[in-house]
């Protein structure tokens, strides 16, 4: 099989046959090429929409854009940085960082740049995968969908919101070009995102009127420079960082047990974050308005320790009625008061329940994978869903985690898929697809773990449930238990067909 990767005008007329065909190249799609890249395979691609690596770290550049977990834990095992220059990175270093990963291990020769998926279809009597992008055709015998949960901005549904005639921007999408310096700015919405945007236009935009539907708790952010003597240490002492990591990794797995177990061990986090927001907000007013009515950790915990005195500065407004409508040069909420705007920030999230990505892809009936999630998401282990073979999903249904750091997830599904490829290999099978059986039951493995979790009983609306109110989106326990169980390819759960037999898979067990 021949990869052709020239990416020119001739060649993308042609279909290119490729073992594998990975979407996306942020954390999970680049911890998938690495991998395979390690274990000297080379007969892959990975299909970019952009015109770089970064994923979720490249589009994000809204200012103050960094991660709430620390970068020793956010970062992948097999490549510690001991450059990090603060504990939190922001999102230069991150980005710098991932690029940095693509050149170190050679993944930019196996990368497609501005390559947007547009379908990908399965063809069961070639067994392949039939992959069309911006930038050609692709013909691979597996795919795998690193397209992210956080890569598709939500626009909200706000009445007149076209009719605006100064600037609308999505925090994922931000217009360096446009000057905030003494304008009128609104934003919408309170999650992190937000309260990262907030403080940083604070002090240059003429007045920020912060839209709050549900307010945030928010924890102390113990960020700090990493000094330069640190770095040299970690350098030179690798099992000090890798220490480090650890120690990271088990304190956070602590919130598992309140969240996920017993909501009493959450007490003291609850009582952190009230007492972060006496000390930081004064008026007793605004402090009624910043404080949730649900249990923390419901939503994702806020770390913050500029959000609040920039929203109780005197250039700052928090409104909690509703948004009414948006007029040309204005705002109205819902008890009628209309502030006049000038540029609207909408900081309202992202698709994460109803993955665009799963729009594009379509099985061996001809369903499209969002047709098949239309009630919910469905998987085995997270990572494949009976009726397409060949297909795994990086960062899909039940893989979220709230609390600590996603790369330690992804490198988890990565190995899964690993061993999955490395199975086919082995039995010369020209297919693999999961059973419904399995399916079903890791559903009722999921739903089993999420009751009494803090996110379902938490008193909250959030993201991680879908629209019926199930968690298909976070996994609901201990991620030591989800790399347990991902750690080898649960085959028993697999048809597999070998090359040359009869395309009819369900004759074929495993
Ligand atoms: P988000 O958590 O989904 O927050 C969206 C915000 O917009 C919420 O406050 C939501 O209100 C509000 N909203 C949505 N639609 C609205 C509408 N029609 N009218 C008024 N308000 C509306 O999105 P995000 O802040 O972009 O964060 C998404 C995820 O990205 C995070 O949970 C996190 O996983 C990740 N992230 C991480 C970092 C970090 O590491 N520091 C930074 C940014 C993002 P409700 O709460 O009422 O729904």
């Amino acid at each position: 099989m021949t990869s052709t990767l020239e990416s020119t005008p001739e060649a993308d007329r042609t279909v290119r046959e490729v073992g594998i065909a990975i979407i996306g190249s942020g954390f999970a799609g680049l911890g998938m090429a690495v991998t395979l890249t390690q274990r000297g395979e080379s007969d892959f691609v990975v299909l970019e929409r952009a015109g770089d690596v970064g994923g979720t770290w490249r589009d994000n550049t809204y200012p103050g854009a960094a991660c709430d977990v620390q970068s020793n834990l956010y970062s992948f095992s097999f490549a510690p940085n001991p450059d990090w220059p603060r504990s939190y990175s922001e999102q230069p270093e991150i980005q710098a960082y991932l690029r940095g990963i693509a050149d170190r291990f050679d993944v930019r020769r196996h990368c497609v740049f501005d390559a947007d998926v547009t379908s990908a279809r399965w063809d069961d009597d070639a067994r392949r995968w039939l992959v069309t992008t911006t930038a050609g055709e692709f013909r691979a015998r597996v795919l795998v969908s690193a397209a992210g949960a956080l890569a598709d901005p939500t626009y909200p549904d706000i009445r007149g919101l076209d009719s605006f005639a100064g600037t609308v921007m999505h925090s994922a999408r931000w217009d360096h070009e446009h000057d905030l310096g003494g304008e009128r700015v609104a934003v919408i919405g309170t999650g992190a995102s937000a309260i990262q945007v907030v403080p940083a236009i604070q002090p240059v935009v003429d007045s920020v009127t912060v839209y709050q539907r549900t307010p945030a708790w928010v924890v102390p952010r113990t960020d700090h420079p990493v000094k330069p003597a640190m770095r040299r240490l970690y350098r030179f002492v690798p099992g000090l960082q890798r220490a480090v990591r650890a120690m990271l990794y088990l304190f956070r797995e602590f919130l598992v047990i309140g969240m996920a177990k017993n909501r009493r061990f959450l007490k003291p986090v609850g009582k952190l974050a009230r007492a972060h927001l006496h000390r930081q907000v004064r008026d007793p007013k605004l402090r009624k308005a910043l404080t949730p009515d649900y249990t923390i950790g419901c939503k994702r915990i806020l770390i913050s320790n500029d959000y609040f005195p920039a929203v109780a500065a005197p250039n700052a407004e928090l409104v909690t009625a509703g948004i009414a409508e948006v007029r040309p040069h204005s705002i109205v909420a819902t008890d009628g008061v209309e502030r006049p705007t000038d540029t609207i920030v909408l900081a309202t999230g992202f698709h994460v329940t109803d993955l665009p990505i799963a729009e594009k892809i379509c099985g061996r009936d001809g369903r499209t994978l969002a047709g098949v999630w239309s009630e919910g998401m469905v998987s085995n282990r997270s990572a494949t869903v009976a009726g397409f073979p060949n297909l795994f999903l990086l960062v899909g249904p039940n893989v979220g985690v709230g609390h600590t750091s996603m790369v330690y997830m992804i490198e988890s599904q990565v190995a899964y898929v690993d061993d999955a490829l490395r199975t086919m290999d082995a039995e010369g099978l020209a297919v693999l697809e999961t059973t419904t059986e399995a399916q079903d039951a890791y559903r009722a493995l999921i739903a089993e773990k999420s009751k009494g979790t803090v996110w379902l009983a938490g008193g909250c609306a959030s993201w991680y449930l879908d629209k019926h109110g199930h968690n298909t989106t976070l996994w609901p326990d201990f991620t030591f238990r989800f790399r347990k169980l991902t750690k080898k390819l649960d085959r028993e759960n697999y048809v597999g067909v070998p090359a040359g037999a009869p395309s009819e898979h369900s004759e074929v067990a495993a």
